[in-house]
């Protein structure tokens, strides 16, 4: 449900900056341009992408609000394809606030969150995964996670899915071909066809999938968990991780993670610390508390790092939280390799890969990122141009779904299934896919994907 009514935001962040930017989008977006702003003598129409200084007016006292630089983006050569007048007034809470409130008093409704990318979406400009993309590149913090954005957002993991919509459709035309039909039989010719395009899809879909787990942890990063007996050297080993290319530090407002999460970024995997305070109180806290604290957060980490004190003997604290690691992903790490060693690993710590580090000579911490990077990427060479991931959970299961219905069909194609349920497994295929980039997706889902919006985006 798309009405044609013109929405108006505040493009740009709350508070204070050179410039702000009020956009305006609908049929009433060229009247509100000649309305509000004022070009010196210049009356009439605005052309169409041509920067215009002017001062904006109050609609309903001809009073001066502010003086701007105003565009108007002619459909469809614009981001939500319609009519979108763009203002750039000056960038402070009140001013951009009294020229919305002016476009307003025009007849613009304020805009929901994400309503002008869903009307770029809604018009065909971009699919779902592009539309997606734009939020994923607003929030990444690190390199990597923005160049998969990036490439998402102008189209590369569409044509992924553009391919294997094609080969779906290919095998249904042939199948539905012989509905059309039915005095003739599938000769197998034609047979092995349908059956080689099902299988091109599976392929593709196959790849997608097994790029996933990488493309999820750029786009999300990994929690890592410091974990180790008092004194190894846990709050030194996380200085020393943030001091170095520290990632942009968020706070994520209004959400159960309302908290400052501190972000390391190991070549462009972004690393979210877990239980950062923690490590830091454990000092005032008798050492049997302060394990147990450790060994609480455990299971919430994508990844444990286990750091041992190489310049002393293996002991029951340490041996108690390797007990708990059982099964997690973990790296031990051996500090205070400055100091004579006398720290023999225990026979079931042999085949974890254990790195000795210094953190007060800064000795092996870039072996540490080397094996932390390595542990969830796998040999993809992500900053390059060529790198196309899967990363969201939804994109995950939509493709499970068509995989799943593609096997199905090609069970029935082997046991001779009549031709209509064979289609009707295809078509399920392609509808899955089709939730992906948007052609079948549910309008609750649309909702909810573009509520993580910003207003004005
Ligand atoms: P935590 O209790 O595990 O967080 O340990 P800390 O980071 O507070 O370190 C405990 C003590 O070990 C401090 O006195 C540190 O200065 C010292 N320390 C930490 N890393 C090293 C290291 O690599 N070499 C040496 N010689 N001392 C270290």
């Amino acid at each position: 449900m798309y009405v044609e009514d013109t929405i108006a935001a505040i493009g740009t962040p709350v508070g204070e900056g050179g410039i702000g930017v009020i956009r305006v989008s609908g049929p009433d977006a060229p009247a509100i341009a000649r309305r509000i702003v004022r070009r010196g003598n210049e009356n009439g129409d605005f052309e169409s992408h041509r920067f215009y200084y002017g001062m904006v007016m109050d609609p309903d006292t001809a009073d001066s609000v502010d003086e701007v630089m105003a565009v108007l983006m002619v459909s469809p050569r614009s981001y939500t394809r319609e009519d979108v007048l763009e203002i750039q007034c000056h960038g402070g809470y009140l001013v951009t606030r009294r020229v919305l409130d002016a476009v307003l008093r025009c007849g613009a409704r304020l805009a929901e969150p994400g309503e002008f990318t869903r009307r770029a979406f809604l018009n065909g400009r971009i699919d779902l995964v592009q539309a997606e993309a734009v939020i994923d590149v607003i929030r990444s913090k690190t390199e990597a996670a923005l160049s998969l954005a990036q490439h998402q957002r102008e189209g590369r993991l569409s044509e992924r899915l553009d391919a294997v919509q094609g080969s779906l459709r290919h095998g249904l035309a042939l199948i539905e071909a012989f509905i059309d039909f039915p005095e003739e039989e599938v000769d197998s010719a034609t047979q092995g066809e349908i059956e080689a395009r099902a299988r091109e899809a599976l392929a593709r879909i196959d790849e997608l999938l097994d790029g996933f787990d990488e493309g999820r942890v750029l786009r999300e990063g990994v929690s890592v968990l410091i974990a180790g007996k008092p004194n190894v050297g846990k709050s030194s080993l996380l200085n020393t991780l943030l001091r170095e290319k520290r990632a942009i530090v968020t706070s994520v407002p209004g959400t159960t993670r309302d908290i400052i999460e501190e972000v390391v970024n190991v070549r462009g995997l972004p690393l979210r610390m877990l239980d950062t305070a923690g490590i830091r109180e454990t000092e005032d806290i008798v050492e049997q508390e302060g394990v147990r604290l450790t060994l609480e957060k455990i299971p919430q980490a994508d990844l444990i790092l286990f750091v041992l004190d190489g310049s002393r003997p293996y002991d029951d604290d340490d041996r108690m939280i390797l007990d708990a690691l059982a099964g997690r992903r973990s790296i031990v790490v051996v500090n205070k390799s400055d100091l004579p060693a006398s720290l023999c690993l225990p026979g079931d710590l042999e085949g974890v890969r254990n790195v000795p580090i210094s953190t007060a000579t800064g000795a092996g911490i870039d072996d540490l990122r080397e094996a932390i990077f390595d542990t969830f990427i796998h040999g993809h060479a992500i900053d390059s141009r060529e790198y196309v991931a899967l990363s969201q959970a939804r994109h995950r299961d939509a493709l499970e779904k068509a995989r799943g219905r593609i096997v199905v069909f090609l069970e029935n194609l082997a046991v001779g299934h009549e031709l209509e349920i064979l289609a009707v497994d295809l078509r399920d295929a392609l509808d899955a896919v089709g939730e992906v980039t948007g052609e079948t997706t549910p309008d609750d889902i649309l909702d909810m994907i573009f509520q993580r919006f910003c207003i004005g985006k």
